[in-house]
Formats: structure tokens, sequence, C-alpha cells
């Protein structure tokens, strides 16, 4: 079957390799779409631990094509989605219902052959069942939108809340319509491109700012803001040090903030830490999807978040490769890699 293979640091291709088999408590699952993420950039740059040769691709879901012996609760044919993360489900963390933080935590498309492929092998206890109507090009969703419910049940955000979300990428407009969905009543996206600037609007953004034309700190949080004084919680879902050091500026007094954006690791950025104290700030790290994936999956299968806006456009294997290793186009929100 043909793979997408990171085979070392900025070195990628698509290559013919052996179609994996099912072990005994595995689906073997023919991929019908994975989405391209910022990870995938972050691991081809080398900015993210992982271990080449690998299959990236950790946003897939796909048709179930072969079941192992020990599998129950799905059959040939089933569509499902999968969770990427492996918890190892012995260690002080993952005994303690903390999995996203498992010491031997493995990856499906980064420590292990993932979703940019014609086929992938997904041990059952990863595996959620969608709908056997659902858009096939729907379920890759469930991985981004599992980590965008994690930062929102860290956020605690009440019916009435304020929110600001700082990025427009995919994670960003996901946590609009979770917060939306979460009761907040006013949402406040901030991204420097106009074209998602619009599409936050459509997705539930009471109001968008662009913040390379303004003082963000001032238009959202100055005496003549949208919100004197600033927002209950900020979102920071773009990963660089600029909307890093805003988002602390921008939560209020007694305020959450919340890291959901990846950054490359080794990234620095700059806080007062007085503010911290003065102000009471929360500043908490959302990392991965933990016990959210049944969630997102549930969620996608409603049609309470919309996702077709949110899909740029859609490539082949062949062209997998190039996407992966040049920064996205302007405006681009989702790419899904559908193998035909
Ligand atoms: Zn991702
Ligand atoms: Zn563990």
């Amino acid at each position: 079957m043909r793979a997408v293979r990171l085979e070392g640091v900025g070195s990628i291709a698509l290559r013919e390799v052996g179609k994996p088999s099912a072990g005994p408590d595995d689906l073997l699952v023919r991929i019908e779409a994975c989405g391209v993420c910022g990870t995938d950039r972050h691991l081809f740059h080398g900015e993210f631990p992982c271990t080449p040769p690998v299959t990236l691709g950790h946003e897939f879901s796909g048709i179930v094509e072969a079941i192992g012996t020990a599998v129950s609760g799905f059959s040939v044919g089933d569509r499902v989605t999968g969770d990427p993360n492996i918890a190892c489900g012995r260690c002080p963390h993952c005994h303690a219902g903390r999995i996203n933080l498992c010491y031997n935590l493995i990856a499906i498309g980064i420590r292990r052959d993932g979703g940019f492929a014609e086929y992938v092998v997904l041990p059952q206890k990863q595996a959620f069942l969608l709908p056997k109507d659902l858009k096939p090009t729907h379920g890759a969703f469930c991985e981004p939108l599992g980590c965008c419910l994690h930062g929102m049940d860290l956020a605690r955000i009440k019916p009435g809340s304020s929110v600001a979300v700082l990025g427009g990428g995919v994670i960003g407009l996901l946590t609009v319509q979770l917060a939306r969905l979460a009761g907040a009543t006013t949402i406040i996206l901030s991204t420097r491109q106009a074209s998602r600037r619009a599409l936050a609007e459509e997705l539930g953004a009471t109001a968008t700012v662009d913040p390379s034309a303004c003082d963000i700190i001032d238009t959202v949080g100055g005496p003549s803001g949208l919100l004197p004084g600033g927002v209950d919680v900020v979102f920071e879902c773009a990963g660089v040090r600029e909307t890093v050091e805003q988002s602390m500026r921008l939560a209020k007094a007694g305020g959450t903030v919340v890291i959901v954006g990846v950054m490359p690791q080794g990234m620095k950025a700059e806080f007062e830490p007085f503010d911290l104290l003065f102000r009471e700030l929360k500043v908490l790290g959302s990392f991965l999807n933990p016990f959210t994936h049944r969630r997102a999956a549930d969620l996608i299968a409603s049609g309470a978040i919309e996702i077709d806006k949110l899909i740029s456009r859609q490539v082949t294997l062949e062209e997998a490769a190039a996407v992966i290793a040049n920064p996205p186009a302007p405006g681009e929100v989702k790419v899904l890699v559908v193998p035909r």
C-alpha cells in the first residue's frame, strides 16, 4: 500500500510499504480521510519529538476492513474514528486518570504508523463507532475536536462567560463553536487573516479582531474596548509567541488562560509574574484529548459542529508530502488527505 513516511527531519515521501494486518486486539481500518495538522509540520521540522521512520497522520477515520480474533463490538464495514493517543494504563499518571500525561504514551502517526496511508492498524480500545451515514470526511475532525474539548473542560465556561480565542486555525474555529455551545455570550476571535475572521463570525464569534491593525489589548480590554477589564477565559490557539504573551494580558483579573496551541519545542515567551500574582490569573496547559474522544465523535455525529466550512481542500496521498513540507496557504483551515 502507499504511505506518507517521515524518514528524518526535513525528509518526507510517499512510499510503497507492506499492507499491515490486524493483531488479535486490532482493527484494520481503510482510511477515508486524515487531516493535516500543525503538529505534522512540527514533526517534519524536528520541532516535536518523534521516532522516524514512521507514517504520519493522527487525525483519521475510516471503514473497518478486518478485525482481530479478540475484538468485540466492531464489525467489518463499520465506520470508526481513532483516538491516536495510546496510554499504557499502568504508570502513575494513568492510574491517576491523567492518561494524556502517561509516561509511556505512544501516539499513532507520531510513534507508530498513522493515517496518511491506505490502511492503519487501530487497537480496539482506541476505536469509536461513527454513524454509517456520516459524511466520510467528518470523522477526521474527532481528534482535533477532542483536544478542544479538553481545553473547554479545563476552562469551566459558564453560561454568560466572555471568551477570547487567539488564532483562527481549526483549533480556534472549533473552540469558537464549543464556547457557543457552552453558553458563552461574548466570543471574540483574533486573527490576522480576513477570511478566517469572516468564517469565525459565521461560526458564532460575536466579534473579531485583526491584531495587525490595532492594539488588541486596548481594543478588547481597554476602557472603551469590547470588554473593559478583559475576558473571563482566553484560549491561546495559535502556538506563537505573540499570542501566548497577549493571552495573559487579555484575561481579566481572576480570569483563566488555556494554552491549546502547539508551539515549537524551545520557543520562549515573556510575561510579568507580578501580573499573574496581582490579578490572580490561572494559566493552564491543555494537552491532548484525555477521555474526550467519545464526546467529540458524538458531537460530530450530532451535526452540532459545522465541519464542511473548515475543510479548505482535499488532496491525494500523492500530494500529501508536499502539503506537510510547506507552510499552510493563506486563509487555509484544514487540508484533508483522502486516499483513492
Ligand atoms: Zn493534530
Ligand atoms: Zn501510562
